[in-house]
Formats: structure tokens, sequence, C-alpha cells
């Protein structure tokens, strides 16, 4: 057996389960599953069918991993797969997110998502994935800099800092003894720096308790659900429990991400070996509780949304009530899309179908289907409890002319919260709620800028990189984008760049003449 197949054999079989080996035997060739999925239903390209992409894998447990197989190869009787097989069918296995819409279609109830997950994971151990410059980009990046689009902690900070404190909003860094510890997917504060603005408005109006991480800044959702590198994984799920450990917390708050729901959820103790240490709580989940006690007040809106289900929180963790609840209590204009829930089609971007350049044209060619789905609700707006989902189904509405250009159609489901809870704070006169959080509302001036998102771009103000870091927001593609809906984040940068002028001339002379050297 060729070097690299023998590791890619016995990573299979080192994350097989009893549930696998039924995936990979129980097959009947039927080509049922193929009814199901996005992919091929679309384009009728049979190397797209779900059966294709996991033939290989079949062939591979079959040829190396049965003692038929070795007798049968020996004679010539069954194919024996190759190296060149596995570099020559790579692609296929990423196009696929992993949504498991087809196991529902299937039988024999065959989870070609897992088979998709093992190989992903085979193809990492044998070095073969790194062959694709995203995937490499991805785990170098968070091996280098636990941060799968590779920014460095300063520019996260800097970046979501620079939009929370253009609007006047507090958080609360690196609070000891905070009720959850708060984690934000790097698409979350890459993609959209702008986005957790409502978000922590609502944490701090409801007087939650939480803290962000000042170096815990990725989930690691790419590295579980794209790279699917185990080892690394099951790294930054220990530097969570570690982080959170240090801080004392005693809850995880996710985000709206779907991977990391499945993740947190379902995945992690296979990853760990051992269950999580710490209980997980969804934002979803936590906003309905707070609206059902009172903490959080609400007025329903008269938006027309319809809600997509997100594959990995709905189909495979099985949220998709929390998410309805939710969207009764703020909204009396909520329409189903149709099929929904478990049988909702994928929005396509999980999972690499938006990260990986290479899936575009074709994501966008099957996500007719999403935005088929969308118009035959008339609804003004498709919400969805799921970053990438959001930043998936915008992408569609575009494509499909179903948002006119430079309007939003998609929403992440706690903007639509938050457009219920603004005007009831209106009208009780307590607006003010939304920028303090409870953790720095009644503390000293010293612990305030200690711990708040202030402190923290005090404290980077004091670094030789805080010029460069200025200037490299100032040019930011992702800054200069959502700045169109801030547009008091340009005061605020050139308020932190006369103040760093005032206090560190000397570091600012030295960062421009650098500046103008690499420029020259
Ligand atoms: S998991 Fe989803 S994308 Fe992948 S083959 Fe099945 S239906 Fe298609
Ligand atoms: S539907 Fe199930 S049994 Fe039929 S081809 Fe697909 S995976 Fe195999």
């Amino acid at each position: 057996m060729e070097a690299e197949m023998r590791v890619f054999v016995d990573s299979l079989r080192k994350n097989m389960t009893a549930e696998d080996v039924v995936n990979l035997e129980a097959c009947m060739d039927c080509k049922m599953c193929g009814e199901a999925c996005a992919w091929y239903l679309v384009t009728g390209d049979e190397k797209l069918h779900p059966t294709h992409k996991t033939g290989l894998i079949r062939q591979v447990y079959q040829r190396y991993m049965t003692l038929e197989g070795q007798i049968g190869g020996a004679l010539g009787l069954v194919p024996t797969p190759t190296v060149d097989d596995l570099k020559e069918n790579m692609r296929y296995f990423w196009a696929c997110t992993a949504c498991g819409r087809c196991t529902l279609a299937c039988p024999a109830g065959i989870s070609t998502r897992r088979i998709v997950r093992l190989a992903r994971a085979a193809y990492a151990d044998s070095g073969l994935s790194y062959a694709n410059p995203t995937i490499k980009s991805i785990v170098e990046n968070t091996e280098r800099y636990r941060h799968s689009f590779g920014l460095t902690i300063p520019q996260v900070i800097g970046r979501v800092g620079l939009f929370l404190r253009s609007e006047g909003i507090e958080v609360p860094v690196d609070v000891h003894g905070a009720e959850m510890l708060f984690v934000c997917p790097a698409a979350g504060n890459t993609k959209i720096p702008d986005y957790g603005i409502k978000l922590i408005k609502i944490l701090n109006a409801a007087g939650v308790s939480y803290t962000i991480s000042p170096y815990v800044i990725d989930t690691g959702t790419e590295i579980d659900h794209i790279a699917v590198h185990h080892n690394l994984s099951k790294q930054m799920l220990e530097e969570w429990e570690q982080e959170a450990d240090r801080l004392g917390v005693k809850k995880i708050l996710l985000v709206e991400c779907g991977c990391d729901a499945r993740t947190l959820y379902a995945e992690a103790s296979e990853t760990l070996g051992r269950p999580f240490r710490y209980p997980i709580v969804s934002v979803d989940t936590l906003m309905l509780d707070l609206i059902r006690e009172g903490r959080l007040p609400v007025e329903k809106t008269d938006l027309k949304v319809t809600l997509h289900d997100p594959c990995y929180a709905t189909r495979l963790s099985g949220l998709g009530d929390v998410f309805r609840d939710l969207l009764y209590l703020v909204t009396d204009n909520f329409v189903e899309m149709t099929p929904n829930r478990e049988h909702n089609y994928c929005c396509n971007g999980g999972a690499g179908g938006m990260r990986l350049p290479e899936n575009t044209d074709l994501r966008r060619k099957i996500s007719v289907l999403k935005a088929n789905q969308i118009r035959a609700t008339g609804a003004e707006y498709v919400t969805s409890p799921c970053v990438v989902c959001t930043l998936s189904l915008e992408d569609t509405c575009r494509t499909y002319g179903l948002a006119q250009p430079g309007e939003r159609m998609a929403l992440v489901l706690f903007e639509v919260v938050y457009e219920a809870m603004e005007p009831a704070l209106a009208k009780r006169g307590e607006l003010d709620r939304m920028f303090v959080p409870a953790e720095l509302k009644n503390r000293d001036p010293g612990f305030f800028l200690e711990h708040s998102i202030e402190g923290r771009m005090a404290a980077l103000m004091q670094t030789p990189e805080f010029p460069a870091l200025l200037d490299w927001l100032e040019r930011d593609e992702i800054v200069q984008r959502f700045a169109k809906d801030h547009p008091q984040v340009y005061d605020h940068l050139h308020a932190l760049r006369d103040m760093t002028m005032l206090t560190m001339p000397a570091l600012h002379t030295r960062a421009v003449a650098d500046q103008s050297q690499v420029q020259s």
C-alpha cells in the first residue's frame, strides 16, 4: 500500500464508529439520496451525486479494511483505489455542505455527511487536503493565530472595538467571575465586524452577566467542519475550557452559528473523547428565556419574515422549535417556507460551501432552490439563526434579484429580536440600558477601564503596533464596507489617531515612515 494511502486508511480506522461501518456497508446503490441533494438535483452532474462523493471511500474501506477486500484485491477481483484516485476526487468531498439532507431520502438511513467528514479527516491526516490553498490556510492560520482567517488578537479587538465604540457601546472583556464566556466564530468577527452590535445591545439591555475573552477569538468552526483537523479542533475546545476555568465562568454562550451548535451539542465528545466540561447556552434559547422572564422587553414588529432553518442547528441539532417560539414572540408576520425544519434546503454556505472560492459559481447555481423557496413566501426578510447561512442567503438574494440593490434582505435572527426590543425600550425611556453591560455598570472606574473594550483599546494604544493597526483598519476592505452603515467609524478612527499622535508622537511618526517605505 502507498504510504499516503496507509495514513488515509489508518485515519478512517481510528475515527470510524459502528454506525460508520453500517454507513459504508449498507448502501444498495438505489441513488435515491441524489433526489435530496441540491448539488446534484440542480446540476444533474453524476460527480456531484452523494454516492459519487462517498463511492471512493466505500472502495477504500472494502479493499483495505475488510478480509474479503484484501483477498479479492490480491486476486484482482475488487478495485484497488490509489493515492492518485484520492487526489483526483478530492474536490467532490468539499462540493458538499455535510448538510445531512440526503439521509432523509435514503431507505437505509445512511449518513453521507458522516462519510464525508471521515474522508475530510483522512485527507487532513494524510496531508493530501493541503493541496487546496484555502484548506491549507485555514489550518496554518489556526495553528499560528488561533483564528481561521489569520487575524491577530489586536486586529480582531481593533476591528470589533472600533464598531462598538463608534456606537458608544461598552463590552466587558476579561471579567473574572462573569456568568458566561461569550465566544464568536471567526466568520462573525471577520466578515461582519458590526455583527455583534445588536446582539451586544440585547445582552446589555437584559442585564446578562457575560464576558468576552481577550485570547479566545475564534470558536474553531472551520477547523472542525471544513478542514476536519481533529487534533487542532481538540486543542481549540480544550483552550475554551482552560479560558473558562481562568475566568471562573459557569457557562459558554454561543453566538448564532449552526456549525458551532452542532460541534458543541453533538460532536465535542467525539473530538475530545469525553464530554465538554461546560454547559452550553445558545443565544437563541437565552433570548427566549429572557423575553419569557420579562427581562428583555419586546413589542411585536410587523416585519413579514420567513425563517431559514440552518441544517446544523435544526436538522442535525433539533433547535427548530426554539427559533419559531422566538419568532412568534417578536413578530406577528412570520411565514414558513416550504419545505421547512429538517426537510429544509441547505443555504449551501457552510462547511466550505462559501469559504472555498472554487465552489462560488456552483453554489450560486444550486441556490436557485433556496431563492425559489424564499420568493414563494412573499416575505420582506429571510432570517436565520446562523451567521454563515445569513451571509450565504444575502448572496443568494442578491444573485436572484430578491433584494433591491444596496438593501439587505437576509437578517440574523437576533436582528429581528432587536427590531422588537428597541421600540419597547424607547417607549419605557430605557434605551440607555443597551449601552453598558451589567458587569460594568456599578463598578469603579479602574475596573471599567481595565475590563472594557475601551480599556483594551487603551492597552493597545500603548503598544508600538498601534499606529500600524490604525492604518490597517483605515484601509481594511471589510471596515470600509461596513462603515457605510456606521459613518461615525471614521470619526472614531481619526480621534484614536489624534490621541496617539498626542501621546506617542515618536511611535506614530515611525509607523508613517515605515508605511511610506513599504509603499515606495
Ligand atoms: S450532505 Fe447535503 S450536500 Fe452533502 S451529499 Fe448529502 S445532501 Fe448533498
Ligand atoms: S439512498 Fe442510501 S442506499 Fe440508496 S444509493 Fe443513496 S446512500 Fe445508497
